[in-house]
């Protein structure tokens, strides 16, 4: 298994970085609100923006 974050939990299990449906393996990430701007009132508003597909 590839290094991967300490205390970042991610499910996006298509994403390239994913690691067994939990883990992330990317050497950091960039979370964003949704929509643009920089404040967001629930956690459903944020998603993280290192995403990569696989090919
Ligand atoms: S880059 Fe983002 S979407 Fe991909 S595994 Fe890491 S936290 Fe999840």
């Amino acid at each position: 298994m590839a290094n991967t974050l300490p205390g970042v939990k991610c499910t996006v299990k298509n994403c390239k970085f994913n690691e067994g449906g939990r883990l992330c393996s990317a050497s950091a990430i960039e979370v964003n609100v949704d929509n643009g701007g920089d404040s967001a009132k629930q956690s459903r508003e944020t998603n993280c923006h290192t995403f990569q597909p696989h090919m």
